[in-house]
């Protein structure tokens, strides 16, 4: 019998989270716009401490500002801090967006965010009609978004980002843009740039709800701009305003499927919410298939090309070195489900899968993956890194998959980490290489192959000589 064994922590505590607070998916989703800014309305530590991660993750400066909450805003409330924070970063930066972005103190102490994001832009509006320095300020989007950290997770955080940016800036349009919407979710750069390849190759016209593949992945160049410093690239506004012009939207993840619904209901557009990621060859067969059902386009011979490279590596490799070997991944859920089902393909066996997010479609989607590889697979929900550990200690299995923070069992137990997702601070790169489509697939599977040669086989191994 194929199916799922969902097994819940049975811990209160939390050893080695897999998780982080709601603010910073957001951050990662306002990133992701041309000329925008989060603001942080919270303690310093709230921004700190994320970029220090981000910057760790990608290497790249990154531009967060923080409303800087101490004891009297604890007593009499933020709208001082959150007020002032606005207008500086308006007159300074003259941004196109601020994501005006909650934390645990902002929302404990019960700030009315909305109320005095409205009232700030009241007041950007009059200083514009009252100074001619001022005159543009009215025109840039403040959206609040409310992130409190003591309920879900980054991965919510980015959903509920995305659905505030819509529903804040996306205005009714009958007209026909021919385009597809994709909402990414928390992925690298390079697959951000692997999903606009095959859009491109495709003819198709998109907007990348948000896309932080420049901003995350920038050259570093001479510039003689005198205005701060933006990142190139990033949905711009128009392109936001105008999703409601969009043939559909495609959620490749189901922690921000909110936003695809927000505007299916207000719009019209039809959403794309309930397919596994495109990794690995289903995945990526019905992405393909998604965009046909909503664009009528050909499939060109380049994509063609580009999976048959796939089946051509996984027939060199799947029965020689990778057959039957037990696999555990940790991670994002959505791209944990995707690198399950593409493990299964490689002939590999995906014993188990562990997020920390509380993304409920996690066992259901995993149900699927088990069903079509006819396995049992064990499903860590909600669950931390010690968990992951205990189970690989207490389970055999060959190869692990996860972030960085994973490298500990690795050197305890010896097995393979291949690492993928967020956060890869001890390696270099990772975040500019894709892991969907038919080439990240590509890539994944030559990066398991190789760490199961290093590892299982003896270089003079008679396997290696064929
Ligand atoms: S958990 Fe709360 S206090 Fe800590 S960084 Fe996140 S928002 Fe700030």
């Amino acid at each position: 019998m194929s199916g799922v064994n969902v097994l819940n922590r049975e811990r209160n505590l939390i050893v080695n989270p897999l998780k982080t607070c709601q603010p910073l998916g957001a951050m990662y989703a306002t990133i992701g716009v041309r000329r925008g800014i989060p603001l942080v309305h919270g303690s310093q530590g709230c921004s700190s401490f994320v970029r220090y991660h981000l910057a760790r993750h990608f290497r790249e400066p990154v531009e967060i500002a923080v409303s800087s909450l101490h004891e009297a805003a604890a007593v009499f409330g933020g709208r001082k801090n959150i007020n002032s924070s606005i207008k500086n970063i308006a007159i300074r930066y003259r941004p196109d967006l601020i994501g005006a972005i909650t934390t645990c103190s902002s929302e404990i102490i019960g700030d009315d965010v909305f109320g005095f994001v409205d009232t700030t832009n009241k007041e950007l509006k009059q200083m514009s009609e009252e100074n001619e320095e001022y005159k543009g300020l009215e025109d840039i989007k403040v959206i609040p978004i409310p992130t409190p950290s003591f309920v879900g997770t980054h991965y919510s955080g980015y959903g509920v980002a995305i659905n505030s940016m819509i529903q804040t800036v996306t205005q009714a349009n009958e007209d026909d843009n021919s385009k597809v919407n994709i909402i990414p979710g928390l992925l690298n750069p390079g697959d951000v740039k692997e999903l606009k390849h095959i859009m491109d190759t495709l003819s198709i016209s998109y907007t990348m709800l948000t896309d932080v593949s420049e901003a995350f992945d920038a050259p570093i160049r001479p510039s003689k701009q005198e205005r701060p410093f933006f990142p190139k690239g990033g949905v711009t506004i128009d392109e936001i305003t105008n999703a409601s012009a969009s043939r559909g939207t495609i959620s490749i993840c189901k922690y921000a499927k909110l936003g695809a619904e927000t505007l299916e209901k207000s719009h019209d557009v039809p959403a794309i919410t309930d397919d596994l990621p495109p990794i690995g060859i289903k995945g990526t067969d019905q992405f393909l298939r998604n965009l046909q059902t909503l664009t009528d386009c050909e499939i060109p011979e380049a994509i063609l090309d580009e999976r048959g490279l796939l089946i051509d590596l996984m027939a060199d490799v799947s029965a020689r070195y990778l057959f039957g070997r037990k696999v555990a991944i940790f991670g994002d859920p959505t791209q944990v489900t995707g690198l399950a089902r593409f493990v299964s393909e490689l002939g590999m066996e995906s014993v188990m899968v562990c997020t920390g997010a509380d993304e409920k479609s996690f066992p259901t989607d995993m149900e699927i993956v088990a069903k079509e590889a006819n396995s049992n697979i064990d499903v860590l929900m909600e669950q931390d890194l010690r968990s992951v550990e205990n189970y690989v200690k207490e389970n055999e299995i060959d190869v692990l998959m996860g972030n960085s923070d994973g490298r500990f069992i690795n050197y305890e137990t010896k097995i393979p980490l291949i690492r993928f997702g967020y956060p890869v601070y001890d390696r270099v790169g990772y975040h500019s290489q894709p892991i969907v489509g038919y080439r990240g697939a590509k890539r994944v599977a030559e990066m398991i192959t190789n760490e199961v040669l290093e590892r299982y086989y003896d270089e003079k191994h008679w396997k290696l000589q064929q």
